[in-house]
């Protein structure tokens, strides 16, 4: 079978098995196996250029950067839609259309109304051409690059689709997407994201796709619009869009009068709750798009569509009293403690206040009646306070000045929500919290050691810092509750086999603020060492990619902490891996031995230096421009547009970083 033939094939398979996973929800391979033959066919286009497809699977990881999103116009505009928020409104809503179109056997279209961010996507002979954000409804910003890296919107189409035609739907979060990714910001002691809505739409403004290529998106389609489409129906063409592998939700249903809509519509204020994201309501449309058509747009919304509001659920209860939280990177959340009262299924007895200043926006006092909403969220919210129970003692919520646990006067940053407990190395939760975090799975994976032990060693006076773990003996140890010979030498050894584990994850481990595992590894990436790491100056730090002015200030005020200091003395002293070990210049080979190779642009990875010493050691020549002589260009971001021009009018195979990597290390 000749190349082109396999790339081919390739990328059907691999269309097929991202349709299998993230359309049908039923994958027919493992995991591993889709990579391997991503990387298959990843290796096959680096090697052939000429058979570039902007729409191969390879393009879903991103990678593309946009400055400043290009607005262009809608070729259909994007309306919006009435709200109705009553059944009489949809009452209402059906005698208007009956005047319009007669004594006419109306049927409707009954959807969920999914909450995220609007989108329109063309496809041009079955190719996902450009993509649109609603915008002001004529006009709409060009988010295609990143669009195209949520996995479930088809980059090419099956079957029967017509020449062109514009797809609309919304790109949402859902709900285990949406904790997963707040669980990783809680967990570096950032503030995490308010709902799911806002960050789908926020998403798509993102400038690198390859950051929206790692969130778990999603996408709903909803409507068709185009010329000649081959359906009569919106119910007909919902499932049009289903064949041409569009994910559409099967919830939707035909109802053929207003008593079946309502049906509908009881039904799923009950069951919302049960659905993988957020709906605020119904989507009523009349079904038939002659009758569509006869009934048109007032100069916002279709006539023919209505949205029906479900109410949020919501239920009023006794605030009994405020209690503040310490968490391990000293940050305060006060919580309400609430008379238990039962909401949308569970009996809720707390919700979140947030910060100060949500407690001086709402004026919540002690003794308060309390409206409480649950919303996307796990964890209620409080929406308002019924003042007309107001107790006539009340007092305002005066916020703590001082820690609950250490009594500390507590600090609030400038332009920071949240308050803080600054004593770092005296405050139990954040002593506890933060040797939680350095043991845990992600950062030092302490295999023989949880939590609650660590709490134990703590409160029995055997550790204060991290260092601490690695001086415990067995017989130390053995004393504490429930720790038998065998656990408490898994847990020594735990800690001695920590001692191998990378820089990066090191650097992780030490816990400090908005340090988390992506910017522990870019850091680790460009210092190489702690040394260099700790002696780096502001301006130092806010120049290396992805780096920003509070990590920066983070850092800095962590090393000119001297008991930090002491304590990362203490660790190398044990032998722990402070620096990054390299593994480029390891394996010198002769695989580029006669080769001339070019570096152009910037990489994310490895320096210029690191590659130009790579192809050295591997036998090859680092060409300092690019003529017929070379063989390959290395390509990194913002690549000269010149150069690019001259790699391909040469016919150069121009590579990434990554493939590189690959030319070197494949057997
Ligand atoms: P609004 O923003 O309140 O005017 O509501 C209109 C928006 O609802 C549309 O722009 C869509 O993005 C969104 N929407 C969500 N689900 C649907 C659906 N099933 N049909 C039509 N629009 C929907
Ligand atoms: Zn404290």
């Amino acid at each position: 079978m000749d190349i082109k033939q396999t790339i081919q094939n390739l990328r059907e398979e691999l269309n097929l098995h991202n349709y299998n996973y993230y359309v049908l929800d039923n994958p027919t391979i493992s995991d591993y196996e889709f990579d391997m033959k991503l990387k298959e066919l990843q290796g096959l286009e680096y090697k052939h250029p000429e058979y570039f497809d902007a729409n191969s699977p390879s393009q879903r990881v991103g990678g593309t950067i946009t400055k400043n999103f290009q607005t262009i116009p809608h070729e259909y505009r994007m309306y919006s839609l009435d709200n109705s928020y009553s059944k009489v409104d949809l009452l209402d809503w059906e005698i208007k259309i009956q005047k319009v179109l007669g004594d006419v056997p109306l049927e409707y279209t009954c959807e969920l109304k999914y909450d995220g961010a609007s989108i329109s996507i063309t496809y041009e002979n079955g190719e996902l051409k450009r993509a649109l954000t609603r915008g002001d409804g004529f006009q709409g910003d060009d988010v295609t690059n990143n669009v195209k890296t949520i996995r479930s919107i088809p980059l090419k189409l099956k079957g029967n689709f017509p020449e062109k035609f514009d797809v609309r739907g919304e790109i949402i979060l859902p709900f285990a997407g949406f904790e997963k990714m707040n669980q990783e910001l809680i967990e570096i002691g950032e503030t995490p994201y308010s709902n799911p809505r806002n960050t789908a739409s926020g998403s798509l403004k993102l400038q690198n796709s390859a950051e929206v290529s790692k969130r778990p998106l999603d996408c709903l389609l909803y409507f068709l619009v185009g010329t000649n489409l081959p359906f009569n129906s919106q119910f007909e063409g919902l499932d049009n869009a289903r064949k041409w592998g569009f994910k559409v939700p099967k919830e939707a249903k035909l109802a053929n009068n207003m008593q079946e809509v309502f049906e509908f519509v009881d039904y799923w204020d009950v069951h919302r709750h049960t659905l993988p994201y957020e709906t605020d309501g119904v989507v009523v449309k009349v079904n038939q798009l002659q009758y569509q058509d006869e009934l048109g747009y007032t100069a916002k919304s279709p006539r023919w569509a209505i949205a029906y509001k479900f109410k949020s659920e919501q239920v009023s209860t006794k605030l009994n009293s405020i209690s503040y939280q310490v968490g391990r990177t000293g940050a305060i959340t006060p919580v309400a403690n609430l008379e238990p009262v039962q909401l949308a299924g569970t009996i809720v007895k707390r919700a979140s206040l947030h910060n100060a200043d949500q407690i001086e926006k709402l004026d919540i006092r002690v003794g308060d009646e309390v409206f409480v909403e649950k919303g996307g969220e796990i964890i209620p919210k409080i929406i308002a306070v019924d003042l007309t129970k107001r107790p006539e003692n009340s007092q305002k919520t005066i916020y703590i000045t001082h820690c609950p646990e250490c009594q500390s006067e507590l600090i609030r940053n400038e332009g920071e929500a949240n308050h803080y407990c600054p004593n770092f190395y005296g405050c139990p939760p954040q002593i506890i919290g933060r040797i939680q975090h350095y043991i845990s799975r992600k950062a030092m994976d302490i295999e023989g050691l949880g939590g609650e032990t660590v709490a134990l060693l703590y409160n029995n006076g055997l550790v204060q810092n991290y260092a601490d773990l690695y001086d415990l003996r067995v017989e130390q140890i053995l004393p504490l509750e429930r720790m038998a010979q065998k656990s408490a030498e898994n847990l020594v050894n735990g800690v001695e086999v920590s001692k191998n584990i990378p820089f990066e994850r090191v650097l992780y481990a030490l816990g400090i603020r908005f340090v988390g595992e992506t910017v522990a590894k870019k850091l680790a990436k460009h210092y190489k060492n702690i040394d260099a790491l700790s002696k780096a100056t502001f301006m130092d730090l806010v120049l290396v990619d992805e780096i920003g002015e509070r990590i920066a200030q983070s850092l800095i005020e962590f090393f000119e902490n001297i008991e930090n200091r002491i304590i990362i003395e203490r660790l190398k002293g044990y032998g722990l891996q402070f620096e990054v070990v390299e593994v480029i210049n390891l394996n010198a080979t002769d695989k580029l031995l006669g080769k001339t190779l070019v570096v152009s642009g910037v990489f994310e990875q490895y320096s210029r230096d690191d590659l130009k010493k790579a192809i050295e050691d591997n036998g090859g020549k680092v060409g300092s421009s690019i003529s017929a002589k070379t063989d390959y260009v290395v390509a990194g971001e913002n690549m000269g547009p010149a150069k690019l021009e001259k790699a391909k009018k040469l016919n150069i195979p121009i590579i990434s970083e990554t493939e590189f990597m690959e030319l070197i290390y494949e057997n």
